[in-house]
């Protein structure tokens, strides 16, 4: 190399970093250019939705004009309880805190109960944190997804809910499912709702003298039923429809074994908590026995409940609220632990759940490689004008509203025009199923 070509050299070498070097002064400026910013007050917002719901959502609103987010603490049963702890508990913590540190907002609010993972405090964990991605994304300009790692699907296929008397009602409920659109139908059977084509009705066996009288679920009973009502319902629609099943944790070990190798058959897409999160442990037994896909987790609020039946491949899916864990933190978090065990998420709805809920886990959804189904939601048209924004759902499938954050809005006024009832049966308690003798069965 000659003294031209090194000073050519030499220049090179100075020119090169010009351009990365300009990009980084204006990204440093970008970010530089945002004034800090600060949590300046919330409020806590209840609605009955026009309806018998039990919403609770957490309005966090900031310094800079205009720029708010909202979160979903949904807790059908336990309301009062949520709202306190929003209100006299979290909120006086979080306000004058920066909401754009999300992680560490996370984990101190997380820790500041010191007793944690508890339904209650996640309630408020995940309506903090939601509202928390939800300004990010609008200060970002960008829909939330954008900031999980953008679209890796066009749109969220969820499954539909069918259900059947008999079995000709169950079939007709599948094909109009199937008319309708939807590829994934979850078919539950009988009387009762939860562990239908197990019940004794009311009055009838054999009981205990002046004891329980109501609906009484018996194990056997709904082993022998529910496999027989699938097998009815393939052999008139065939295999195309995905079909689901939902036990809500209604067996006890062996039992749960029995059915899921009983429905082997019929290729479900998923058998969904055929065990009791205290019973866990079964789904080894299971594993050994069928390839019957496991749904699981519904009712699970502490991560390490999901923890070693995902890394040992006990089970298929996924199944907790994204209100109930954390947030879209914790959801985010649930499917990327997923991913490498080749486990999907199938995040949990519910008739009593809400549309802040649901776009979260919208949210996840379609940012997971994780993703395996999302379960349906819908709402009355006075919803879908109290919350602009809510997802729709067509022909099986849930989109958003591609707006920045979380992508929608609640109308304040119209949902202070739904004021949470206070009619309700029991204190908004879950309904207790029992046994001919009048013990209590696992929901
Ligand atoms: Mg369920």
């Amino acid at each position: 190399m000659n003294r031209i070509q090194r000073r050519h050299f030499g220049k090179a070498l100075l020119a090169a970093p010009v351009i990365p070097v300009a990009a980084e002064q204006q990204a440093r400026q970008r970010a530089s250019g945002l004034p800090p910013l600060t949590i300046n007050d919330a409020k806590v917002i209840t609605t009955s939705g026009g309806g018998r719901y039990r919403w609770v959502f957490l309005k966090l609103i900031t310094s800079e004009p205009g720029l708010y987010g909202i979160g979903s603490a949904n807790n059908n049963y336990q309301t009062e309880a949520v709202i306190t702890a929003l209100e006299k508990h979290l909120i006086p913590w979080l306000i004058g805190k920066d909401p754009s540190r999300i992680e560490d907002l996370w984990n101190s609010a997380n820790y500041r109960t010191y007793w944690r993972y508890g339904p209650v405090n996640n309630n408020v964990l995940s309506a903090m944190d939601m509202a928390l991605w939800d300004i990010k994304g609008k200060r970002a300009g960008m829909p939330v997804y954008e900031l999980l790692g953008g679209k890796v699907r066009d749109a969220v296929p969820c499954y539909d809910h069918r259900g059947g008397r008999d079995k000709e009602e169950a079939v007709a409920g599948v094909q109009k499912s199937m008319a309708e659109g939807w590829r994934y139908i979850r078919v539950q059977y009988g009387e009762g709702g939860y562990g239908g084509g197990g019940f004794y009705p009311a009055g009838k066996g054999e009981r205990p003298e002046g004891g329980y009288s109501g609906l009484a679920f018996d194990e056997d009973m709904y082993v022998s039923t529910i496999p027989a009502v699938f097998e009815y319902v393939r052999s008139k629609v065939g295999f195309e429809p995905k079909l689901c099943h939902d036990v809500h944790s209604h067996l006890s070990g062996i039992n749960a074994v029995e059915l899921a190798r009983r429905l082997n058959p019929v290729q479900l897409f998923f058998l969904e908590d055929v065990l009791a999160p205290e019973q866990i442990d079964w789904y080894r037994n299971i594993r050994k026995v069928c390839a019957t896909p496991q749904a699981v987790g519904e009712v699970f609020s502490h991560p390490y409940e999901t923890l070693p039946l995902v890394t040992e491949r006990l089970i298929d899916f996924t199944r907790c609220r994204v209100a109930a864990i954390g947030g879209v933190t914790a959801a985010k978090k649930l499917a990327n632990l997923c991913e490498p065990f080749g486990v999907k998420t199938a995040f949990q709805e519910g008739g009593e759940n809400d549309p802040v809920n649901q776009i979260a886990a919208y949210h996840v959804d379609i940012s997971s490689p994780a993703f395996g189904i999302q379960e349906e939601n819908h709402f009355p048209p006075v919803v879908h004008e109290m919350i602009p924004g809510c997802g729709q759902i067509r022909r099986g499938y849930l989109y958003g509203s591609d707006k920045p954050g979380l992508g929608l809005d609640i109308d304040e006024k119209l949902a202070a025009k739904y004021p949470l009832r206070t009619d309700v049966p029991r204190g908004g308690a879950y309904r207790t199923d029992r046994a001919l003798d009048g013990s209590v069965v696992r929901p």
